[in-house]
C-alpha cells in the first residue's frame, strides 16, 4: 500500500512538473531538445533548475545541455536541469 501512494504521489509531482515544462517550451523560455552538442552531466553545485527552478543540490545530478542560437551562433545558451527534469523535458520537446 505504502508503495502505491508514493507512486501516486510522485506522478502527481511529475504532472506539475511536466506542465510547467511545457509552458516554459512555448513561451521561449526553455529551448526544444535535443541540444546541439553533447548533454553533460555531473555533481550538483547548488544551481538553479531552468525547468522547475530549484537549487540543484550536492548529491543530486546536474545536467546541462549547451545550445547554439541561429540568430547568434557565437552565443551558445546552455540550460541546467535535475535529471528528472531533463527527461521530461525531452519527453515535451518532442511530444
Ligand atoms: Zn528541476
Amino acid at each position: 500500500m505504502c508503495t502505491s501512494l508514493r507512486l501516486e504521489w510522485r506522478n502527481k509531482e511529475d504532472e506539475v512538473l511536466r506542465s510547467g515544462i511545457g509552458q516554459r517550451l512555448r513561451s521561449g523560455k526553455l529551448p526544444r531538445a535535443p541540444a546541439s552538442s553533447a548533454v553533460r552531466s555531473r555533481a550538483g553545485n547548488g544551481g538553479i533548475c531552468d525547468a522547475c527552478a530549484e537549487p540543484i543540490a550536492n548529491g543530486q545530478i546536474h545536467y546541462e545541455a549547451v545550445f547554439c542560437s541561429a540568430d547568434e551562433p557565437t552565443a551558445d545558451r546552455v540550460i541546467v536541469l535535475h535529471l528528472a527534469c531533463y527527461e521530461l523535458w525531452c519527453q515535451e520537446s518532442t511530444s
